[in-house]
């Protein structure tokens, strides 16, 4: 089955950082749980390049907008490596194949007569490239996200008849309860229908850099529709000579954070149908990292840097904390001191040690060889048991609880290490009697880990391939507890994760 996932575009006016970092990992485990599972994949990211924060931006620096987005977008291109995604594409909206695509879908929403020429009157914010309605507004009439005074603006503009879609957008709502996740984002997107919807502008006179619309070139397309389309146009070119659309749209999963909620939930939905092409599958609206306490740490600073966190402890261990330390759809503090010490608890010392410590004991005791035996039944049953482990996992990634699917994983591993203490390994070794204990302890242990690692794979590309393959596991299709027999030859590998030098 296909299967589509998108993170938003990340404007070009800015430097990458750990917000672009987030949505990004949080889009690429769904793509890499998927590919797992055997589907047939495609993930998308790019950078949004038109529109008047990036022509200010570009002013600033006294550079054309083009020569700033060819300046940024490899930045983006860049932490895209560094994090490990494996997005299929990058798209980049100045891209002319872009630009034509948008054209021949604008131009079927204008022939099916939902725009209309009028007078716009309201306060604009040019950071956010958005107008801002009297509810919207912060105290003396500011943005209240980049907190500027705004100007009252009035202007000749093109509208999308949104209003129009009221009952669309009700029935669309009513007909899919998980249209959005998590639930909270669904009612906040609901209520913001049931208020009643208004036309939204579609084009400015005054904008400089954008698409020029089909059917009036003195208007420039408002950025957000140009930069919405990108989930569908970029299916059309990126594959050379092939056009994926029809193999992967309507989207399964679009990944964002909350402050574009309303773009995505309400804008987006209408102006596909309007332009008779199918509405995605789900919105899944994550929330904000906050930088929490400003403690010191080791080796990180005081600041949560990606790059820095990367280049020290590697891409997974970024991947891990992130989706621990914050539960995915909700806000939360992270701080570079949390980090580390979750860094040293949870990588360190359970997930690494335990791995660590399952290869040397069948190293010491069976000479690297995975025994065969029956899996110990004690590791089955139970809260933290293997049993029925793999369909949990997948069945909360369906439902993008990214944060749920790696707890359930934790608490196995953590299962593990308290099974090397109950079971004791290093006193069965003493006792010849013992011998098909210790290979069931022995095969239990490496199967556990096997079959944690398999389903951490989305999370910790490097780390579960490096182990997997010192577990002599080829595939890497989620597999349950007890599935593969023993008789492979085991390698002993470097710390997955090694201590902290203090
Ligand atoms: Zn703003």
């Amino acid at each position: 089955m296909a299967f589509y996932v998108t993170t938003p575009i990340y404007y070009v006016n800015a430097e990458p950082h750990l917000g672009h970092a987030y949505t990004t990992i949080a889009a690429d485990i769904l793509a890499r749980h998927m590919r797992q599972r055997g589907e047939d994949v495609f993930f998308l990211t790019g950078t949004d390049e038109h529109g008047e924060p990036v022509e200010l931006a570009a002013e600033r620096e006294g550079i054309g907008p083009q020569e700033l987005a060819d300046r940024n977008a490899p930045k983006f291109e860049r932490m895209m490596r560094l994090i490990e995604a494996s997005n299929d594409f990058f798209i980049r909206t100045s891209d002319p194949r872009h630009v034509e695509r948008v054209a021949e879908i604008m131009q079927r929403v204008f022939d099916n007569n939902h725009v209309y020429e009028g007078i716009y009157e309201g306060w604009y914010c040019p950071r956010c490239a958005d107008f801002k309605t009297e509810r919207e507004l912060g105290p003396g009439n500011t943005c209240p996200i980049h907190e500027i005074p705004l100007l009252k603006e009035r202007e000749q503009n093109w509208f999308f008849r949104l209003s129009s879609f009221q009952d669309d957008l009700e029935r669309l709502y009513a007909e899919r309860r998980d249209f959005v996740v998590p639930e909270h984002r669904y009612n906040e997107a609901l209520s913001f229908i049931e208020q009643g919807l208004e036309d939204v502008s579609l084009s400015r006179p005054k904008l400089k850099w954008g698409m020029k619309l089909p059917w009036d070139s003195s208007q420039r397309m408002y950025v957000w529709f140009d930069a919405l389309l990108n989930y569908v146009t970029a299916l059309s070119f990126a594959h050379q000579g092939e056009d994926l659309t029809g193999r992967y749209w309507p989207a399964d999963y679009q990944v964002m954070a909350k402050d574009i909620l309303k773009f995505h939930a309400v804008i987006w939905p209408a102006l596909l149908q309007a332009a008779d092409l199918e509405v995605p599958k789900r919105l899944a609206i994550h929330g904000f990292l906050l930088m929490g306490e400003k403690k010191m740490s080791k080796s990180l600073g005081n600041v949560l840097d990606p790059n820095k966190v990367v280049e020290t402890f590697g891409a997974d261990a970024l991947r891990h904390y992130c989706f621990r330390a914050v539960s995915f759809g909700n806000d939360g503090s992270v701080s570079a001191a949390g980090f580390e010490e979750r860094y040293e608890a949870e990588l360190a010392n359970e997930y690494g040690n335990l791995a660590s410590r399952t290869l040397a004991m069948v190293e010491r005791y069976r000479n690297g060889v995975i025994p065969e035996a029956e899996h110990d039944p004690a590791l089955v049953g139970g809260e933290d048991g293997f049993d029925g482990l793999v369909g949990r996992v997948e069945e909360l990634l369906d439902r993008a609880e990214l944060t749920q699917a790696l707890a359930e994983i934790w608490e196995r591993v953590r299962r593990l290490n308290r099974y090397v203490e109950e079971s004791r390994p290093w006193d069965l070794d003493d006792d010849d009697s013992d011998v098909e204990r210790l290979d069931q302890v022995l095969y239990s242990l490496a199967e556990g880990l096997r079959v944690v690692t398999l389903l951490l794979h989305p999370y910790m590309p490097a780390t579960s391939q490096r182990l997997l393959v010192a577990l002599a596991e080829s595939g890497r299709r989620p597999a349950a507890f007890g599935s593969r027999g023993g008789g492979q030859r085991t390698e002993r590998i470097a710390p997955l994760f090694p201590k902290l030098e203090t």
